[in-house]
């Protein structure tokens, strides 16, 4: 789950990590009050779970309370498009004010899990203000990475080691050790999988800040933090995906038109690649799980059809503890209350595949049977082509 930069900063603040003093608003008129308050120089930050918004126009400096209304009015209600929200953009709700600081050195500092070695592992460097991926691509040297083992936390050398590696003296170094002891401390905390402090701010007073910062959080551990729970903002997710978790479904859009619906993630990850291999380019990952009841596999149904580039769908069940009957009832339930607009390939395997082939064959719709997953995405790869 991912939250928006002010929320991150407002967790960062609960374990003492210093952030910029700032004010969130959906509000223009409130932005005069809150700039005088915060000195009158601010930043104007469009709040989206995208990063490159400076770049993109939805951060900006304001000299004066006034311009800082002016340009609050400008961002709130925007379409912010940046290079990670794609050519759509997003529409910005919400800004947040902030004191405008005195830049002296832009860093940067990330924690992510290092799945290779089991571990969080700390990204350091003093190229701040570019992306990590672009500093790694040129100069991967220029990046210090030191892994923390999570029992015992940032020991104070590994914190020591990476005030050095971001060339950092005197009271900034002391601040920075400081900081990025409580920084892990808030990442393993709160179950964070990110938390990307970039820029990692040095002001010409010496201080250290977390100028912007992107944390997302592990949604298997999301049952033991209610207030991050909270602060899940659903205009920022997809629709269909956030429709399809109300139902206990594991659902990702994609950008193809053959929709899929399978019974387990390794097999759905099988049914993708083996679309693609027939020449066809899947719209969506879906695993509706290993006991799926009939009115799952309904909604299921309903949300593959709701995505308007889908031209024909596929079913591909392995009845385990899945019996293939059920899907064939739930798929028949479903086709006669919403109908079916489009193709319907369906290949049944394993648990009571005879019953189930019958429960199709017997409804009367126009269900395309297949043999096996080559079978089945040679036919609904034709399917689309033919529609
Ligand atoms: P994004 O990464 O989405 O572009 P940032 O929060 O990193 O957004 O802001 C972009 C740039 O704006 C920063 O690199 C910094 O130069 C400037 N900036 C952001 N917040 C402040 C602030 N409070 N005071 C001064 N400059 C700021
Ligand atoms: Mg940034």
């Amino acid at each position: 789950m991912k939250v928006h930069e002010y929320q991150a900063k407002e967790i960062l603040k609960r374990y003492g990590v210093a952030v910029p003093r700032g004010v969130v608003t959906d509000n223009p008129e409130a932005v005069r009050e809150i700039a005088k308050e915060l000195g009158g120089r601010v930043v104007v930050k469009a709040q989206i779970h995208a990063g490159g918004r400076g770049k993109g126009g939805g951060v900006k400096l304001a000299k004066t309370p006034d311009e800082a209304v002016e340009i609050a009015k400008q961002i709130i209600g925007m379409t912010l498009v940046t290079h990670q929200t794609g050519p759509e953009g997003r529409l910005v709700g919400k800004v947040l004010i902030e004191e405008a600081l005195n830049i002296d050195r832009e860093l940067y500092l990330g924690i992510t899990l290092d799945r290779r070695i089991g571990k969080p592992v700390v990204m350091a460097s003093k190229q701040g203000g570019m992306e990590i991926e672009e500093v790694a691509a040129k100069d991967p040297t220029a990046i210090h990475r030191e892994a923390i083992d999570p029992i015992l936390g940032m020991q104070p050398f590994q914190a020591r080691r990476i005030a050095y590696a971001l060339g950092l003296t005197g009271t900034a170094f002391k601040k920075c050790v400081d900081f990025c002891q409580k920084l892990m401390q808030a990442y393993i905390d709160t179950d964070a999988s990110l938390a990307e402090i970039n820029p990692l701010l040095v002001t010409k007073e010496e201080d250290v800040l977390a100028l912007d910062c992107k944390m997302n959080f592990d949604d298997n551990a999301l049952f033991r933090h209610k207030d991050i729970v909270e602060m899940r903002d659903l205009a920022e997710e997809d629709p269909l995906e956030v429709e399809a978790s109300k139902h206990g479904l594991n659902y990702i859009k994609l950008d193809g038109t053959v929709g899929c619906m399978v019974n387990g993630a390794g097999l759905a990850m099988g049914t993708m690649d083996i679309i693609k291999h027939a020449g066809g380019e899947p719209a969506n990952f879906l695993d509706v799980g290993g006991g799926a009841t009939a009115e799952q596999v309904k909604n299921a149904f309903r949300i593959i059809l709701s995505d308007k580039n889908v031209k024909a769908i596929l079913i591909n069940i392995f009845g385990g503890i899945m019996r293939c009957d059920r899907i064939a009832e739930g798929v028949v339930q479903a086709s006669k209350e919403i109908g079916l607009p489009v193709p319907l390939v369906v290949r049944l395997e394993g648990t009571n595949v005879e019953l189930g082939k019958e429960i199709l064959a017997k409804s009367g719709l126009n269900i395309i049977a297949a043999d096996g997953m080559a079978d089945a995405a040679t036919k609904v790869v034709a399917a689309v082509k033919g529609a």
